[in-house]
């Protein structure tokens, strides 16, 4: 079985999403009002047998668990691949082969500060750059900041950094791999950052991994970093790591915030111990790193539903710490900059005053609740028992369950029964137990069709009328999207997340049985069948979603079998001879 297969097989969709929504009964499947638009009903729906999840209200998209987590998210599927393995307890393979050779990977730190040089000086000296001194300006940046951190603007063109660095010696497809450059869909190279306040992202050695930009109009999104390379892992990255390491080691605590630019204007306020994580979880690999300067971890997430979810999952990283994490408690409606300018003695005052991050949530969970009331106290039990139950340390498991005994005013025993029944769900996810006959969700059909593709490239001349939906599982549609804009398998490589090319090598090796001259009709076959396969797919989720009483958008039905409708017309008119 494959590490995807592996993961998927021990992943419940129905737990994963059941983390961000509250999911009602519906029938065989749950349902509960959209997360990615708003809706009073309820039209989003998660179907355990299939593992997936559709919303059948204005987004009128779906997919599996991976491709949840990735909307959600915002990650790409690599991220979400790790996401998923460090909860059900798969240890993902160090990926050695094919990757760069460590000159290689020199020649990527190279480009990356020669682009940080070239950016930072048109920040500080070119006349276009005006706008991007005014926004810094207005951010409170101080030219020692600018200095420090590197600040830079990219030019507002197509081609600008590309052809100082070709002119420098760095060869394009270097360039294109370490995410400087992109390739448009007409095979051309362009400068992937065009416009933007730069902000060069290092790792603990001070190397040039990758960039942070920030938009300077009200364009979304308003944040884009390099993607994924082999110089760039955003999942293992610690914004300010390098100038932040020899601070925490002697103050023994890491102070983790959201992004880039609170890290910055801590620095610049003397809180030298201040890292980010690059979006709103805090990863693995990120407190192991940390664990080598201190135990003491201190979150300053901001207090918006985001936050408070990021904080929900730290609470695996205070068993892969082994010590408790402690959470900052902003003044309603602060950023940590805004504190910071009232005074370090201020920010020191909330670091002082830190909660442990499970108190925190206690707080959080019954501030909005009446606990006199039946209701409220079930509901505050329901919230936050699976959170103890993840706290591996029985002293503090037992200390916490004692805490929400007595805020309930229910005996010990009850809280302890509640709690045992929750064990199976996560005694589930041990890679010891795995979930008999679970569904991977694999298809051939889907893998067969991509076969064929990455054994031909000369198909993507003519993709006619697959798109990527057609492919309803993430790791497929990842690559199928990839791949469209890269020139073959080796590429295509360079492109993705590591992670996926265990499953790329997998599907490129798929034999095909004899085709001779007819790829193409061979293709056009394909791509009927995931088409047929999806439109029938999604029929019959609306059909499920639709007897157990759900409200269903009607319109979004009605435009569904207009498109099917669509489809069927083209397809007769291209099989009658004209
Ligand atoms: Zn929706």
């Amino acid at each position: 079985m494959s590490t995807i297969d592996e993961i998927k097989q021990k992943t419940d969709i129905v737990e994963v999403i059941g983390q961000y929504v509250t999911l009602k009964k519906a029938g065989r499947n749950l349902s509960a009002p959209c997360p990615f638009h708003s809706e009073k009903h309820a039209s989003f729906f998660v179907f355990p047998e299939r593992q997936s999840w559709h919303c059948f209200g204005a987004c009128a998209t779906g997919g599996d668990v991976f491709a949840f987590l990735m909307k959600k998210e915002g990650i790409e599927f690599g991220e979400a691949l790790r996401l998923l393995a460090d909860k059900a307890g798969v240890v993902l393979p160090t990926f050695t082969q094919p990757g760069p050779k460590k000159e290689e990977k020199e020649e990527y730190f190279k480009a990356n500060e020669a682009a940080a040089l070239y950016w930072n000086n048109l920040f500080l000296y070119s006349p276009a750059a005006d706008k991007a001194r005014k926004y810094v300006a207005k951010r409170g940046f101080t030219d020692k900041t600018i200095a420090d951190f590197q600040i830079g603007f990219s030019l507002d063109a197509w081609e600008a950094l590309k052809a100082y660095l070709i002119e420098r010696g760095h060869k394009e497809a270097d360039l294109l791999t370490a995410g400087l450059l992109y390739q448009g869909e007409d095979g051309k190279t362009h400068d992937r950052f065009r416009g933007k306040v730069m902000i060069p992202i290092k790792d603990a050695r001070g190397r040039v991994t990758g960039f942070g930009s920030r938009v300077l109009d009200n364009s979304e999104p308003k944040y884009i970093n390099s993607p994924q390379s082999p110089a760039f892992d955003k999942s293992a990255t610690l914004y300010g790591i390098d100038r932040a390491a020899a601070e925490i080691r002697k103050l023994d605590f890491a102070i983790i915030m959201e992004g880039y630019m609170d890290v910055i204007m801590a620095h610049q306020y003397g809180v030298a111990n201040a890292v980010a994580s690059m979006g709103t979880s805090i990863t693995e690999t990120q407190v192991n790193t940390l664990k080598k300067l201190t135990r003491h971890l201190v979150l300053s997430l901001d207090a918006d539903a985001a936050g408070e979810e990021a904080m929900l999952r730290t609470v695996g990283s205070e068993n892969v710490l082994g010590a408790e994490i402690k959470v900052i408690r902003l003044p309603e409606g602060k950023d940590p900059d805004e504190v910071l300018l009232e005074g370090v003695e201020k920010w020191q005052d909330l670091v002082k005053n830190a909660s442990p991050l499970i108190d925190f949530m206690f707080e959080k969970t019954t501030a909005k609740l009446d606990l006199a009331k039946a209701g409220d106290k079930s509901a505050a039990a329901e919230k936050l028992l699976p959170v103890l139950a993840g706290i591996n340390d029985p002293i503090r498991q037992a200390h916490y369950l004692q805490k929400l005994a007595a805020l309930v005013k229910v005996d010990m025993n009850t809280i302890r029964e509640s709690l045992n029944r929750l064990k199976p769900a996560a005694v589930r996810r041990r890679p010891t137990a795995p979930k008999a006959m679970a569904h991977t969700g694999k298809d051939l059909r889907e893998e067969y069709c991509l076969a064929l593709l990455l054994q031909h490239p000369e198909l993507k001349e003519n993709l006619g009328e697959l798109i990527p939906e057609y492919f309803e599982n993430s790791e497929n549609r990842t690559i199928f999207q990839a791949y469209a804009a890269c020139a073959d398998v080796v590429s295509l490589k360079e492109s993705v997340d590591p992670a996926i090319h265990e499953h790329i090598d997998t599907v490129a090796a798929r034999e095909i049985p004899s085709v001779k001259n007819n790829i193409e009709a061979k293709f056009i076959d394909c791509t009927q069948t995931l088409e047929d396969k999806y439109w029938k797919n999604l029929a019959a989720r609306i059909a499920e979603s639709g007897n157990e009483g759900a409200e269903i958008d009607l319109e979004q039905v009605m435009e569904i079998s207009r498109q099917r409708k669509e489809i069927d017309e083209r397809r007769s008119r291209k099989r009658t001879p004209r």
